[in-house]
């Protein structure tokens, strides 16, 4: 069988490359190693900026609009700032995900669920190998998240990532979320509506630390507590976009908040530029996917400069967040503010105070 774009990975890097190539009228296959829907381990919590990229309906699938937001220090100490505007939503993954799926469908793209992608062969066309038997396509988007078999068959390796420890549950939350730091090396723990968790990019003693946390905010443990990995990306040398005709997007390319771990909104906005590439130069698509990306890396690259500043001064992070850097955070969530320019004006009032 022939397709154009073999797409590997139906989370939300992989469905909306899909649902993108498919209405730009290309023969398109995704595959997805589970059956769909299924399960994807995250807090579900979508920056405001993300609505620019999301296809019409999605807003059907939210369950709570984030309008405020609590900085907290070890759960010992919290402040609170809230915000007219909505900041974030939290929806479920399962549901979010197979809407785009859904999506990707209707678009008219082909879509193998209960499939694995094993391998593939270049040549004048594209190899793919799958659980499912071969298929021929010109080009490979890798969109299979931490554990990416494409990253790897092309040789890259995950170093830069954050553990992470979450369970669900109703927190009593609403439109507000809560994040503590001063509890881990390099990350924070956070309550959401309907999940409590923690991640770091050191060597903390994770599910001890969460239970500490839990215990100390008067919240129920489920016992249900499961673990993953997210990537991050803080230099340009850790994007890893691919190589000729094979591309990859969302954690398979390290396109992650080196700050707060947000992936969800860099892997539609990956799709989309991997996508462009694809149309605007099929001779050679990943210089242009490197090309395009060019501003959403320099932007994890600020997230990146401050992540270091924040945890290495966790305390002092808390506090500058307390005087009014959290609030002008909630203006990089709703796309009016850039990693970039935070990072400027943090530098300013330094220099001003
Ligand atoms: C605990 C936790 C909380 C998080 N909270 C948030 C949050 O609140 N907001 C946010 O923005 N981000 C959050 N993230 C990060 C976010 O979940 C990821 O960045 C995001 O899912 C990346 O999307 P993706 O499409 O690249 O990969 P994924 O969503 O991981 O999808 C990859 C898909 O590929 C499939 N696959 C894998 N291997 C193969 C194969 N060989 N063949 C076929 N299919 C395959 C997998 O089954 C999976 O469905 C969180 C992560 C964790 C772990």
């Amino acid at each position: 069988m022939r397709f154009d774009v073999v797409v590997v990975g139906g989370g939300p890097g992989g469905a909306m490359s899909a649902y993108e190539l498919s209405r730009s009228g290309l023969k398109v296959l995704l595959i997805e190693k589970r059956a769909l829907p299924r399960f994807k381990l995250c807090a579900g919590c979508l920056s405001a900026r993300v609505e620019k990229l999301l296809p019409t309906g999605w807003d059907s699938l939210i369950k709570h609009t984030i309008r405020m937001g609590t900085l907290g220090y070890k759960g010992e100490e919290s402040f609170t700032f809230s915000c007219f505007k909505p900041l974030a939503y939290i929806v479920d993954r399962s549901e979010f995900d197979y809407f785009l799926v859904k999506k990707a469908l209707e678009a008219g793209a082909e879509v193998w669920d209960g499939c694995e992608f094993l391998g593939f062969n270049e040549g004048k066309r594209m190899e793919i190998l799958t659980s499912r038997g071969k298929v021929e396509a010109e080009f490979l988007i890798g969109a299979d998240g931490f554990y990416s078999k494409v990253a790897k068959a092309l040789g890259y390796k995950k170093d830069k990532f954050f553990r992470s420890l979450e369970f669900f549950s109703e927190t009593g939350l609403d439109q507000e979320v809560r994040i503590d730091v001063g509890l881990v090396e390099r990350g924070y723990a956070w309550v959401f509506p309907n999940s409590v968790g923690i991640a770091s990019a050191g060597k903390d003693e994770l599910l001890e630390i969460l239970k500490v946390y839990t215990k100390r905010l008067g919240l129920k443990e489920s016992s249900r507590i499961h673990g993953w990995h997210i990537p991050f990306l803080e230099k340009e040398k850790d994007f890893h976009s691919g190589s000729g005709r094979v591309l990859l997007v969302g954690d398979a390319s390290n396109c992650v908040d080196p700050l707060l771990g947000e992936g969800i909104y860099y892997a539609l906005y990956g799709a989309i530029l991997a996508v462009r590439a694809i149309i605007t130069n099929p001779s050679n698509p990943n210089l242009e996917y490197k090309r395009l990306s060019k501003p959403m890396i320099k932007e994890l690259i600020y997230a990146g400069r401050i992540a270091r500043i924040a945890y290495q001064f966790q305390k002092w992070a808390y506090m500058w967040g307390k005087k009014g850097a959290l609030k002008a955070y909630y203006k990089l969530l709703t796309g009016e503010y850039t990693y970039k320019s935070l990072f400027f004006k943090a530098w300013l009032r330094l220099f001003l105070s």
